[in-house]
């Protein structure tokens, strides 16, 4: 491959993500004409995602965390004061959360950069005197550093660090996203105290985690609210029952039932798991069509997966090269730590 030398150096960054998007307006505004900087995503638009948006916060949202145990008693619960993005600076509390909405976030991230869009990486190859980006369309784009925010599949860290060994944590999670009515809403928050982001650790390795957005979803009988829903508990169970080769991960009904089987083997009765096997019977097991009228998705697949993570000693030695990986293509965080874009925050 023939490879020009660029007077002016030319960084390429796959992923306009919040990463790569936040490394762009970084290199703006301190390397600004001593960079040539190209932006690159494989969306067709900034709008591609936009069903994943949400509605701007509710008076009624208490964005904080609380963490109760199986009986319902305070293990934790965050003094949390709301801070909007515009609001970090004068941030002093050492709980205080800033809550940034992500399709916010990123159009403010986008305020004048030219993404090229449609463009979906495969790929790269490094040359002695800088490297290709490769595109699915057949094209190619040089530069002398390549910057992988392409996210958690990225292709690059695939390319990059191909042998990375996994790490099995021996939890397994489910995953649920479900429409509820106010009723049990209310009870919900009831007991979580309006917390949007809520634990309950139960004595037998298993945890609820849900958060809920206190958005309404009209309908003409009751308000209708959106629900995210995870249970996680001790793989091994799962490795020794004979039932569970009758479960079908493909299957969402098949799915739930087990859900609610390991909820009653696990957890003692109680309003709040009595609740919960309420709320998982109302999941649906198909899109019933509500992200088309409302401005964010309400339904996903239901999933139940093996929590995994990097190890991170089979991650090679530091070496010198022309493409480094940043964001989750890096350090992929699971979502329930919250952290990923805050580490990205000192960039
Ligand atoms: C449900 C959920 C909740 C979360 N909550 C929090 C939280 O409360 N606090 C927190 O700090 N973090 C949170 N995170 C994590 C945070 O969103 C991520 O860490 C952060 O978005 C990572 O930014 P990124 O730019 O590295 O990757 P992404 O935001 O995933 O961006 C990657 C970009 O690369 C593009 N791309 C992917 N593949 C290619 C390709 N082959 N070619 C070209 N472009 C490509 C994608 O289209 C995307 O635009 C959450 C994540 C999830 C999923």
């Amino acid at each position: 491959m023939e490879t020009p030398v660029n007077k002016i150096p030319t960084i390429l960054i796959v992923g306009a993500g919040i990463g790569g998007l936040s490394f762009y307006q970084s290199a703006r505004k301190n390397l600004d004409q001593k960079f040539n900087v190209k932006i690159f995503d494989r969306e067709t638009s900034p709008q591609d995602r936009l069903t994943e948006a949400i509605p701007s916060p509710t008076p009624k949202e208490h964005h904080s965390t609380m963490v109760i145990d199986h009986a319902g008693k305070l293990l934790f619960s965050a003094p949390q004061q709301n801070f909007n993005i515009y609001e970090m600076e004068p941030l002093k509390h050492d709980f205080a959360g800033i809550v940034a909405y992500r399709h916010i976030l990123r159009n403010v991230l986008l305020n004048g950069v030219d993404v090229q869009w449609g463009k979906k990486c495969i790929g790269y190859e490094e040359s002695e005197n800088g490297v290709w980006a490769l595109f699915d369309d057949g094209t190619r784009e040089f530069g002398d550093l390549l910057i992988g925010a392409d996210g958690i599949n990225s292709p690059i860290r695939k390319q990059m660090v191909p042998n990375l060994k996994i790490l099995d944590p021996g939890v397994t999670s489910v995953d649920i996203d479900i429409v509820i009515p106010k009723y049990m809403a209310d009870k919900l928050m009831k007991i979580y105290k309006n917390a949007i982001i809520q634990w309950s650790l139960g004595k037998n390795g298993d945890a609820f985690l849900s958060s809920m957005r206190y958005i309404p979803i009209n309908e003409p009988d009751e308000p209708r609210y959106r629900l995210n829903f995870a249970y996680h508990y001790p793989t091994i169970l799962d490795i020794k029952d004979e039932n569970n080769k009758l479960v079908d991960d493909d299957n969402p009904e098949s799915v739930v039932k087990h859900t609610i089987l390991r909820i009653k083997q696990l957890r003692p009765p109680g309003e709040l798991r009595d609740l919960i096997i309420e709320i998982l019977s109302l999941a649906l097991y198909s899109n019933s069509g509500y992200s088309k009228k409302y401005p964010f998705r309400t339904y996903n697949p239901i999933r139940r997966r093996q929590l995994r993570d990097i190890d991170p000693l089979s991650v090679p030695d530091w070496k010198d090269g022309r493409t480094v990986l940043l964001g989750d293509a890096a350090h992929a965080m699971n979502p329930i730590l919250g952290l990923g874009w805050c580490l990205l925050k000192n960039i």
